[in-house]
């Protein structure tokens, strides 16, 4: 027997010996006891600090107002006491790069002193932080010379202890900025969009008499889905193992057909892996509410409840390394790539969004009196102008080369942005829009309140997963954001063109001079007529929508990542995320060249893994094969038998056609591209379809050559075996 199929038969027999163990790691907990363990949040504070402090500290929390030095003092005394006492021997500034990734930089909470070493960690330590974290992508903002960055604590979101197997560390969320001040991470622009949101939102609902003290926050929940494989294929797959996809595979026997894994019963080691994960995100105060099976075999998805976003955000990232890092201990590997395996749906991360505080409620909240109806349908206008608006914008922030492959292909939302706002909400604007305030007819709960606005649905009813943007019920669901992304541009986006939209709105509802139902009425109508075209309830996927979409609406179809990430510089985003303060042009400029830059690099990594496994792996393999095919042809010959079904040119022809292919590639990849954007075109437009091509006679082979030649775990084994 040769490598190939020994290296996958002792991988399968190793799996099969490990599942013993693994299942019985099951153990039952109580979630109450688990929940926020870990963390050093507003409950921890109020027992531990003199109530003076813990009183400025909220006042920053929950209406935004600056902290002082003697407060940071007393809270960091108080959470070294809490993390040490916990087992915690380092502390780290934990910051969010451009990459999507989290950071950290650990430091020992000993500091060396004339007599030995002490415990030391002040507020200033804190507060501020120097990591060097030079190499971090800033798209040109930072130079190497200026390389200092600093890590700013973010008070709003709590500090937490990562536990390890050989100590403890104190993790503190903060913001990452240049020497300059401009933003260097994800955390600063999503926490100056919350403000701007807020700002907005607050004079809107001064209008309706709602004042708050508290801020007013945008809430997210993300639903994360992910592929589990066994690590033992993962570490015998190349493409897997740095690109994070297959790049080659032929379908299996057995693919999603017969939809028999989506909600099915979970497999017990999935299942005690997800448990797993489940406490170890609990105690770290990520409130984990559903677990099931996706769609594709192999694939699961994971949702938290609601909470503020930028919180939300944090726990997002928290939910991502938790679900990695739990998979290893598992003898499994979490794939969170958009696209893993080819023909197989692909993983994405539904974005819940709304907005809200304790006070007012839910803001996308349909009430049960015409006074919070009203209220619901001018921020649902709000959403409405917003979307339609930046449609453009919202389609950059989902841009990424391994989200290029699901976007517009039959299982994930087109790459056309537009609203599903449902039946029952369709006919409530067209009825206010028409003028009628009469009876809504498709549903009986429609009836006219006491003002000129009809009665709106309890209940969201109809569900459309073809949708991009979808109202469902009290929130709006972005459901094009990838598996891989970080959900902080997502939202930065949503909270700045909200603010534009609510704040649009406040100035010509101020100025109105009659009565404020007559001004929200006509504001709501105006909005509508002039947004109507981006609202669409029906089937996403449909050909004659992308034919419509385009055509009779004028809506943009941004397929790729190449014809997306430059709207990133139209004239409306650098304008808005200017006058919100959110993001300078340069930096947002600096954001567009990181994330083509990403782009680029990503599609050359993949190239040269496709050349490297063509050429090392699925070449020799096939080879093999066909020296062996001739072989067996010759002697047959020489009892005068042939080969019947033309095998031997089969095999010959793909053999040609994959060296050729890989030489196409290889030309393509040499070719030097200057310009960022021409660079990602090229990547997209050149080097895809050169790999494709490879892969294709790739594949083809992987059906000819026999099973104890082929060097690579197959996708029936990979999907099937766990
Ligand atoms: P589905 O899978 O049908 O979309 P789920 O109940 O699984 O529905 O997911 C709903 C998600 O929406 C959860 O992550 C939840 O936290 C989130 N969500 C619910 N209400 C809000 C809200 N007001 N703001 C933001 N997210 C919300
Ligand atoms: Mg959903």
């Amino acid at each position: 027997m040769t490598g190939g199929n020994q290296n996958r038969r002792n991988a399968i027999v190793n799996i099969a010996s490990q599942q013993l163990q693994i299942s019985k790691q099951g153990e039952t907990f109580s979630t109450e006891e688990l929940f926020r363990a870990n963390v050093f949040d507003l409950r921890e504070m109020q027992k531990r600090l003199p109530k003076a402090v813990y009183r400025s500290l909220l006042r920053t929390v929950e209406s935004g107002q600056a902290l002082d030095a003697t407060t940071a003092d007393a809270v960091a005394s108080a959470m070294k006491e809490w993390a040490i006492a916990k087992g915690a021997t380092h502390y780290t500034h934990v910051f969010y790069p451009l990459t999507g990734l989290t950071a950290e930089k650990h430091d020992s909470f000993l500091l060396p002193s004339g007599d030995g070493a002490i415990s030391e960690f002040s507020g200033a330590q804190l507060i501020q932080g120097e990591p060097d974290g030079s190499s971090f992508p800033t798209g040109g903002i930072r130079q190497t010379f200026e390389a200092r960055g600093y890590t700013a604590w973010d008070v709003t979101s709590p500090a937490y202890l990562l536990e390890g197997e050989n100590g403890s560390t104190l993790c503190i969320p903060t913001a990452f900025v240049s020497w300059t001040g401009e933003a260097l991470d994800q955390k600063t622009p999503l926490l100056r969009s919350m403000q701007a949101l807020n700002l907005q939102v607050q004079r809107v609902l001064k209008l309706f008499g709602q004042e708050t003290k508290k801020l007013v926050v945008s809430t997210a929940g993300a639903e994360q889905e992910y592929f589990l494989v066994d690590s033992h294929f993962y570490y015998a797959r190349p493409d897997l193992l740095t690109a994070g996809r297959t790049l080659f595979g032929a379908s299996s026997p057995k693919g999603q057909e017969f939809d028999d894994h989506y909600f099915g019963a979970i497999n017990d080691r999935a299942l005690n892996y997800m448990i797993e994960c489940e406490k170890q995100l609990l105690k770290l105060g990520v409130p984990v509410k559903t677990r099931h099976n996706e769609v594709a075999p192999g694939q699961y998805e994971i949702a938290p409840i609601y909470e503020n976003a930028n919180v939300a955000t944090d726990h997002q990232q928290l939910i991502m390394s938790t679900l990695q890092k739990v998979a290893t201990q598992h003898g499994f590997v979490c794939l969170l790539h958009e696209k893993p395996f080819a023909g197989v749906n692909g993983s994405g991360k539904h974005v819940n969004f709304s907005m809200g505080n304790a006070e007012v409620g839910n803001l996308l909240e349909p009430g049960d009196n015409p006074q919070t109806n009203m209220r619901f349908l001018v921020f649902c206008a709000a959403v409405i102008q917003a979307v339609s608006r930046h449609a453009r914008l919202l389609r950059a922030v989902v841009a990424s080369a391994g989200n290029d492959h699901r976007l517009g292909a039959n299982e994930a939302p087109p790459a056309i942005i537009s609203i599903f706002l449902g039946d029952q909400l369709t006919e409530v604007f067209d009825l206010i829009t028409s003028g009628s305030n009469g009876e809504a007819s498709k549903s009986g709960t429609l009836t006219l309140g006491v003002d000129t606005l009809p009665r709106l649905p309890k209940d969201a009813g109809d569900r459309n997963r073809t949708s991009p943007f979808a109202f469902t019920g009290n929130k709006f669901e972005f459901r094009a954001v990838g598996s891989a992304q970080s959900i902080a541009t997502p939202l930065i986006v949503l909270n700045t063109i909200l603010a534009e939209s609510l704040d649009d709105i406040a100035t010509s509802l101020e100025a109105a001079d009659g009565s404020l139902d007559d001004a929200i009425t006509q504001c709501i109508t105006d909005i509508y007529k002039a947004h109507k075209s981006v609202i669409f309830n029906g089937d996403g996927y449909s050909d004659e929508w992308h034919k419509a979409a385009v055509e009779e609406r004028g809506l943009d179809n941004l397929r790729t990542t190449a014809d997306a990430l430059p709207s990133y510089m139209d004239d409306a985003t650098v304008k808005i995320f200017e006058k919100y303060n959110v993001l300078s042009p340069r930096e947002l400029e600096s954001r567009m060249h990181v994330y083509l830059e990403q782009y680029a690099m990503s599609i050359q990594v993949e190239a040269r893994l496709t050349v490297e496994m063509g050429r090392t792996m699925i070449l020799p393999a096939s080879l093999r094969y066909l020296g062996e095919v001739a072989d067996t042809a010759g002697k047959l010959k020489a009892i005068g038998r042939s080969l019947d079904g033309g095998l031997l040119d089969a095999i010959a022809g793909h053999v040609d056609g994959l060296q050729k292919t890989l030489g196409t590639l290889e030309e393509k990849m040499a070719a030097h591209v200057e310009d960022p954007i021409a660079e990602c075109r090229h990547a997209c437009d050149e080097i895809l379809p050169a790999m494709n091509a490879v892969r294709e006679h790739a594949d083809a082979l992987e059906g000819l050559v026999a099973d104890d030649l082929w060097p690579l775990p197959t996708y029936e084994e990979m999907l099937f075996i766990k």
